[in-house]
Order: structure tokens, then sequence, then C-alpha cells
């Protein structure tokens, strides 16, 4: 049962259907994500809006390396912060109203400014970033193949959540700070194997080269990133869902919710809120009269001479 994710190929023929599709199965995430930051209903849709125009936009361009729904949440994200910088730039409102509006502007800019930008920071994909990313995710999926449950969310609260060793080993009920540093050690030996099997010159990735030295935390740096803007860790939807539905076995269950609840995964969470809420977005009438205007975008797109791109 996988998630569905869309053709790239029709996307970026702009064909109707597939976008439509993609309108119906993203907009309850995206709207989820931005109604956690934005209070006015008006405003929300026209992010979300914006969003799906921005994604078809951009499409001609998409990163491989990134799902789609990163790629619609990195656009989510910047728009989302687009709104909050203008409505604060004004000065007066919503913002005014209620202290609680601003903070969720500072919450998004402390977070490192960088990661889900996927779109406007188009550097970050650069080779040696996106082999840290494929390879994190490669450690990712076996561990929990293997179902080192414990194993994955020290990594996690190390990477992701930027834990110190002596926070870490009570939480997971490990018998002291040095079992979460052979945890590290091993993983970082690990993900420098699985690095060497796809780039054996090392070039690409000197930050886990160095760090056969005493360059451990200079690697850390390049590792965190990665984790946090690849998403290498976050659960497939159906993850969420089954969450929701009660029948994830308890291990994976602990790692799900661990990730939601502590490391407090801002796009997870969207989908959270989004599956929780059900079924319902069907009838959406705004859902319709976005489709019918990303369509009316999409022939304006097709109608353009084809030079191909921009
Ligand atoms: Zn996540």
């Amino acid at each position: 049962m996988a998630d569905w994710t869309p053709d790239i190929e029709r996307l970026q023929s702009y064909d109707d259907e597939e976008w439509m599709r993609v309108e119906r199965e993203y907009c309850g995430r995206l709207m989820a994500y931005v109604g956690r930051r934005i209070d006015d209903a008006q405003a929300r849709e026209d992010v979300v809006q914006e969003v799906f125009l921005g994604a078809v936009r951009g499409i001609a361009s998409f990163d491989a390396i990134y799902t789609f729904e990163q790629y619609l949440f990195g656009i989510c994200r910047n728009r989302t912060i687009d709104h909050l910088r203008r409505r604060s730039a004004r000065g007066v409102g919503a913002a005014q109203e209620s202290n609680e509006s601003l903070p969720g502007l500072d919450d998004l800019m402390n977070e490192e400014e960088t990661p889900s930008g996927v779109v406007s920071e188009r550097d970050l994909a650069s080779q040696g970033q996106a082999l840290l990313v494929e390879v994190l995710r490669e450690w990712v999926q076996e561990t929990w193949q293997l179902g080192e449950f414990t194993r994955l969310m020290v990594i996690e609260a190390l990477f992701h959540g930027g834990w110190r060793n002596r926070d870490t080993w009570k939480r997971f009920g490990l018998k002291d700070e040095t079992a979460v540093a052979g945890i590290k050690f091993r993983a970082l030996k690990r993900l420098r194997l699985l690095a060497e099997r796809r780039d054996p010159t090392g070039a690409l990735l000197p930050s886990l080269a160095e760090a056969t030295g005493d360059g451990v935390t200079h690697l850390e740096l390049g590792v965190m990133q990665a984790w946090k803007s690849g998403r290498v860790s976050c659960p497939a939807r159906y993850w969420v869902a089954r969450l929701i539905a009660g029948n994830l076995p308890d291990e994976p269950m602990q790692f799900v919710r661990f990730h939601l609840d502590e490391m407090k995964c801002e796009f997870c969470l969207a989908n959270h809120e989004d599956l929780a809420r059900g079924e319902a977005a069907g009838e959406d009438p705004f859902l319709d009269r976005m489709q019918a205007s990303t369509v009316e975008f999409l022939r304006s797109q097709i109608a353009r001479p084809e030079q191909g791109g921009e």
C-alpha cells in the first residue's frame, strides 16, 4: 500500500488531469500546514492556491532528489513565510489583534533557514548534499527494516532534534551516555560505508571522509542539515494513517509518535491533521474554485510557444 505520487512527466507537460489529482490529494495536508500558521481563512486559501500555481511554474526544474510532497511543502513553507512577512510589515490587522500570530513567523525563521525551502534554495541540491540525503535515507530504511527502532529514535533525536547524549540515554532507557555515543559511532561508520559505495572516490563527501579523523563535529553539522532538509526520517503518509487507525505494530508506532510528538515534524503533523479530519475534502467548494483557475493557468502555460522552459 503505497501513497499516491504523481507522474512528474505528465505534470511537466501540464496535464490537466494529473494536476487536478495533485490538488485533490495534497490540498488537505497543505491546508493543515498553513492552518497552523495563518488564522485568516481567506489568506489560507490564497496561500494554498499560490502554492499550486508555484508548483506548476517550477515543475520543469523539479529535482528528483526530493519527493513531490517535499517539493510542495517547500513551496508552501516559503509562501507562508512571505505571507507572514507581508502581514507583519503592514503592522496592522490580525497580527496586532493577537500577539500569538507573529511568533508563528519567528518559529519558521528560527528553524534553519535553508532546508525545507526546496525551491528557492536550489544550491542546497548540490551533488554532495544530494548524496548525503540519499545515504541517510538508505540508513533510515535499512534500520527500519531491521526493526532497530530504538537505534533509529536515538539517531533521530541527535540529528533531527539536536539532543545531547546526556539527555538522550534516559529517554530511551539506555544504560548511560556512552551507550548513546556507541550508537552514534556505529551509525556514522555505517553511513561512511554506504557513502563509499555510492561514491568510491569520496570526492562528493569531503565532510564524511574527514570524519574518519577528528572532524566529527564538522560532519555532524552537514548530516543534521541533510537529515532535516531531506526529511529522511519522515514516515510515509500511510504509516501516519495506520497510526490514526490504531493498527501500527508497537515499535514503528513508537517511532512515528516520537517523530510527531517530540521532534514535532511540521510536515508530518500537517499530514496527521489532514488524515485525522477524514475524507470530507471531496466536496470542498474551495477546491472546486481553485481547480477551475488552475486549469486556466495550465492552458495558458501550454499556449505559450514551445521554447522549452521560461
Ligand atoms: Zn516528518
